[in-house]
């Protein structure tokens, strides 16, 4: 777990909300077909939001799964153990 103040908790709670949101949007992008996908605006993708939010969750001890977005801590190599390669 991590141990956050509790004004360090709403703000991370409010920013894993945020990323969730875009994580699902990624989701929902696989499951379309290739034509459909040009036809949408890109979502958020791992590098974009690392570019904007790295340096936050850096301070927070957090990083992001590469493949679904969940948040990790950065000990566990990138990935969430749903996703982490064999
Ligand atoms: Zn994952």
């Amino acid at each position: 777990m991590f141990r956050l103040t509790r004004e360090d908790r709403e703000d991370y709670e409010q920013f894993i909300a945020t990323i969730q949101d875009a994580g699902h949007e990624l989701e929902e992008r696989r499951r379309q077909p290739l034509a459909q996908r040009t036809t949408r605006q890109e979502p958020a993708n791992f590098e974009d939001i690392m570019a904007v939010h790295g340096e936050r969750l850096a301070n927070l001890n957090v990083t992001l799964c590469r493949e679904c977005l969940y948040a990790i801590k950065p000990e566990d190599g990138g990935y969430c153990n749903d996703c982490r390669p064999e």
